[in-house]
C-alpha cells in the first residue's frame, strides 16, 4: 500500500479508484508506472517481445499505438500470446487519435482485447464532426465496458476550445485580460474537464475515467496538473510529454513528477524519453521506478548510496566497487524477486571513499562498506545494520563485499531468514 502521507507532510490527494484490466488506479493504489511501445503495432512478434521487455522491467501498463487497419487486427492477437506468454497481469492500452471510433467499430474484438483506451479531445474531428466522433468513441467504451483516459496534450490541443476561450478572453476589461499563454493552460485544464464530464452525461461511470494534461514545458505541466487536481477528484496520468533525450528528457520528467508526486499529485506515471537509437525501451520504466523511489513512494530496487569521491579517493577502486555493487545489485533483484524474498527492493547499501563521511553512511546503510582514503590504513570496515562485523582488504574485497552482501540478503530477507533487524 503506498504511503498517503509523504515526509514534508503533503498527503495523497483523494481519488476515485480505476480498474485497469486488473491493475488498480486512483484511491488508495500505489502510483502506477506505465509505458509506451514504439513498434509497429500490426508486428504481433515484435510488439509482444517489446511489451515483455516492459512488462519484466515493471511496466504495470503498457500503451501502444492504434492508427490503422492492420494495427486493430493485430491486437487480439498480441492479447492472446501475452496472455498464453503469463503476461496477463499487464494492462493493455490502445492509443487512438483522429479514427479510432472508426477503427472500434470496425473491430469489434479490438475493444475487448483492450484494458483501457486513450482518446485525445484534440484529435477527434473538427466543427460537428468533434463531438460526433469523441461521442461515438466513448460508447463503444462504455458498451465494451472499458475505461478510457481523456489523454489532453500541449501538441494537439483542442483548437476550437482554445480559439473560443481566447475569444472570450479578448472580450473582458483589458485589465482583466489574461494572455494568450494563460489561456492556453486555461484551455488544457477545460479540455480536460469538459470531456470528462462530456463522457459522464453520455453514461461513462466515474470510475472509467482517467484525466492527463500533458505538455513540454516543467513549469506549465506543473501548473495544469495542479490545478485539475482541485478541480478533479478522477485519476491523473502524469508525464511531461515530448521530454527529449539525454540528461534534459530525464531531468526534465523528473523534475515536473517530482513536484507534482511531492504534494499528493498523480496516480500513474509515464516518463515519455527520447530513446538513444538502440537503447532499451525499458530504460524508461526504470527511470519511473528510480522516480517514485527516490521520493520514498514505492520501493523496486534496492539502493546504493555512494559519495561523489574526491582529492581523498586516489584510486578507481571505490568507483569500480561502486558500480559493480549498483550493477550486481540489479542482477540479483529477479532472482531475490522468484525466491520471495520479502522487503529486500528497500535494501540500502553504501559504498564510500573515505573514512569522513564513510562509516557514518555504512552505519546508516542496511550493509555499508567504507574504504580507505589517500593516506589510511589500506582496511574496509563492513557495517551490517550499524554494527561493525568485518574489515576486508586485499585484491580481493570487491567479490568479498558482493558476497557478504548475498549472505546478508539471504539472511534477512531469504525464506530462513536468520533475524529481523528494525526497519529502515
Ligand atoms: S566520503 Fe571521503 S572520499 Fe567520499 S566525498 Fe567525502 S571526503 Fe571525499
Amino acid at each position: 500500500m503506498q504511503k498517503l502521507e509523504t515526509l514534508n507532510g503533503f498527503t495523497k490527494r483523494k481519488s476515485v479508484e480505476v480498474k485497469v484490466g486488473k491493475v488498480g488506479i486512483g484511491g488508495a493504489n500505489p502510483v502506477r508506472v506505465q509505458s509506451m511501445t514504439n513498434t509497429d503495432t500490426a508486428d504481433v512478434k515484435g510488439t509482444v517481445a517489446q511489451i515483455k521487455e516492459l512488462a519484466d522491467a515493471g511496466s504495470e501498463l503498457v500503451r501502444f499505438t492504434v492508427e490503422k487497419d492492420s494495427m486493430a487486427q493485430a491486437v487480439p492477437a498480441i492479447r492472446k500470446q501475452l496472455v498464453d506468454e503469463g503476461y496477463e497481469d499487464t494492462a493493455l492500452i490502445g492509443d487512438f487519435h483522429y479514427n479510432g471510433h472508426i477503427l472500434l467499430t470496425k473491430f469489434p474484438s479490438l475493444a475487448d482485447s483492450l484494458d483501457k483506451l486513450r482518446i485525445n479531445p484534440g484529435n477527434v474531428g473538427f466543427g460537428e464532426k468533434h463531438d460526433a466522433n469523441f461521442d461515438a468513441f466513448v460508447k463503444i467504451a462504455i458498451d465494451h465496458h472499458k475505461p478510457v483516459r481523456i489523454g489532453v496534450n500541449g501538441g494537439s490541443l483542442d483548437q476550437q476550445l482554445l480559439k473560443k476561450l481566447i475569444d472570450d478572453d479578448m472580450t473582458k476589461p483589458s485589465l482583466e485580460q489574461i494572455g494568450a499563454n494563460q489561456v492556453f493552460l486555461e484551455a488544457m485544464i477545460q479540455s480536460g474537464l469538459l470531456s470528462t464530464q462530456r463522457a459522464l452525461d453520455l453514461g461513462m461511470r466515474k470510475d472509467q475515467i482517467i484525466i492527463s494534461t500533458k505538455m513540454s514545458g516543467v513549469q506549465e505541466m506543473v501548473y495544469c496538473y495542479s490545478k485539475l487536481a482541485k478541480l478533479t477528484d478522477q485519476p491523473l496520468h502524469l508525464g511531461l510529454t515530448e521530454a527529449g533525450m539525454g540528461d534534459k528528457g530525464i531531468i526534465g520528467s523528473t523534475a515536473a513528477l517530482s513536484l507534482l508526486l511531492n504534494q499528493g499529485i498523480g496516480d500513474t506515471i509515464r516518463v515519455s524519453l527520447t530513446p538513444e537509437p538502440g537503447a532499451p525501451r525499458s530504460r524508461e520504466v526504470r527511470l519511473s521506478q528510480q522516480v517514485l523511489q527516490s521520493l520514498g513512494l514505492r520501493f523496486f530496487l534496492p539502493q546504493v548510496t555512494a559519495c561523489p569521491g574526491c582529492g581523498r579517493t586516489t584510486s578507481v577502486t571505490f568507483q569500480e566497487l561502486a558500480k559493480e555493487v549498483t550493477e550486481y545489485l540489479a542482477m540479483q533483484m529477479p532472482k531475490w524477486k522468484s525466491q520471495g524474498y520479502e522487503g529486500v527492493e528497500s535494501m540500502h547499501v553504501a559504498v564510500m571513499g573515505c573514512i569522513v563521511n564513510g562509516p557514518g553512511e555504512a552505519k546508516d546503510a542496511n550493509i555499508g562498506i567504507s574504504l580507505p582514503g589517500s593516506g589510511e590504513n589500506p582496511a574496509a570496515p563492513v557495517f551490517e545494520d550499524g554494527k561493525l562485523v568485518k574489515t576486508l582488504q586485499g585484491p580481493g574485497m570487491k567479490n568479498d563485499f558482493k558476497q557478504m552482501v548475498q549472505a546478508y540478503v539471504e539472511k534477512k530477507y531469504g525464506k530462513n531468514k536468520a533475524f529481523v533487524s528494525p526497519a529502515r
